[in-house]
């Protein structure tokens, strides 16, 4: 796990950073409160930091403020290091939103014991994170953030002119499952069901469950021809081999809906969808198994 020193005394950062390796951690170093705030900003962020509450320019309470003023996710665990004594500082970094605190000198195995309880912390909340986020059955995301993440997405669309497509995937004849087989093989088949879906997409696109059988997938930067692509893939990927489930192989495949956005003036998320719809809703009726597109891919609003 990555963890960030801030202190500005050369022996402290030494014996800190020496200390920690041997614990396992991968260690980032900054000298003074800008360079902590500089590398917390980052995309790839430790989520665990010691701050030196006294160092020059910014000093770790300040850092320490504005880490919580920016709500980063994921969440960063902050412990404070103090000098003895200092009672009132040590209330200041706490109001700041600093977890813990450490007093220096700092006994080695009072170190380790806080950063365990840390790391306990940070697990509970990541956990809590993906509960918030994710569809608990299936893995994917969940309506809300996958519906989130495709208004930012168009947001971009009008400041930065980039394409963007979604695709609407329904799996075919599902109710029959679970009318023939219940609702426990029907899980078991909607989980095989989204690996599968989200096994041709590239690590930035997005797939969240939008209804029951239903998912949305986010394709940032494709405008309808690659997405078309894609969706194609999808269909391959559903479709090749019947679902393995205890009573049995159960054959699925995957209709899909696609639409996209390729310039300003963007359409609105409702839109965009209700054009992939249409263009899923003429899959189903197509004979199922099958993608189509948008019939006006870019039209005004
Ligand atoms: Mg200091």
């Amino acid at each position: 796990m990555k963890i960030l020193i801030a202190d500005d005394e050369d022996g402290t950062r030494l014996k800190l950073e020496t200390l920690l390796a041997k614990l396992g951690y991968d260690v980032l170093v900054a000298r003074d409160g800008a360079e902590a705030w500089e590398l917390l900003q980052r995309e790839d962020a430790p989520s665990l930091a010691l701050l030196d509450w006294l160092m020059p320019g910014m000093d770790g309470v300040e850092v320490c403020r504005r880490v919580r003023q920016s709500s980063k996710v994921p969440y960063v665990y902050i412990v404070m290091l103090t000098v003895k004594g200092q009672k009132q500082d040590l209330v200041a970094g706490m109001e700041a939103g600093a977890d813990d605190y450490l007093s220096k000198p700092f006994d080695v195995d009072e170190l380790r014991v806080r950063l365990s309880a840390g790391e306990r912390i940070l697990s509970l909340q990541e956990d809590l994170r993906l509960q918030a986020t994710h569809d608990d059955l299936t893995g994917v995301l969940n309506r809300g953030t996958v519906l989130d993440i495709l208004h930012r997405e168009l947001a971009l669309v009008a400041r930065k002119s980039v394409p963007v497509a979604i695709i609407l995937a329904d799996l075919d004849d599902f109710k029959q499952v679970n009318d023939q087989h219940g609702h426990a093989i029907g899980d078991t088949v909607l989980r095989e069901a989204a690996r599968r879906l989200a096994t041709p997409m590239r690590p930035y696109d997005a797939i969240g469950r939008y209804g029951g059988e239903e998912f949305l997938i986010v394709l940032p930067g494709c405008g309808i021809e690659s997405a078309l692509v894609v969706a194609e893939r999808i269909r391959c990927s559903v479709g090749k081999k019947p679902i393995t489930t205890s009573a049995g192989d159960v054959p699925m495949t995957v209709s899909l809906g696609v639409a996209a956005v390729e310039s300003a003036p963007p359409r609105g998320a409702d839109e965009l969808i209700q054009s992939a719809d249409d263009a899923l809703y003429r899959a189903k009726r197509g004979g199922r198994n099958r993608v189509e597109q948008s019939s006006n891919p870019d039209a005004p609003s």
